[in-house]
């Protein structure tokens, strides 16, 4: 016997990519949170004259749209890279307060 699905409505942004981040291919189904946060990013930042429209969104994961915040990107790829290396960057402070606090449970 067939499985029966339910029907939902897909958000044709989010449906481009199968519902995944397009800076960071994150899965958003991955769980509850990644879906709750995902965003229509402005490509073309709206605080810079960006469109509204379809055309200017991409579906992004929630720490991407934070990361990109209102830069302007030529390709999506350059918007990638930067994404790619501002994550670095976080990393590191992650790693450093990670061992802050160990050091001070320490003490
Ligand atoms: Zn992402």
């Amino acid at each position: 016997m067939m499985k029966r699905v339910r029907r939902v409505r897909l958000d044709p942004i989010f449906a481009s990519t199968s519902y995944r981040c397009r800076y960071c291919h994150r899965d958003l189904l991955a769980d509850v949170d990644l879906f709750v946060g995902k965003v229509r990013d402005h490509f073309h930042p709206a605080s810079l004259g960006g469109a509204d429209g379809d055309a200017n969104r991409v579906p992004s994961c929630a720490a991407c749209d934070r990361l990109k915040g209102s830069r302007q990107f030529g390709t999506v790829e350059e918007a990638r890279e930067f994404l790619a290396a501002q994550r670095a960057g976080w990393q590191r402070r992650v790693e450093q307060i990670r061992l802050a606090i160990g050091g001070q449970s320490d003490g």
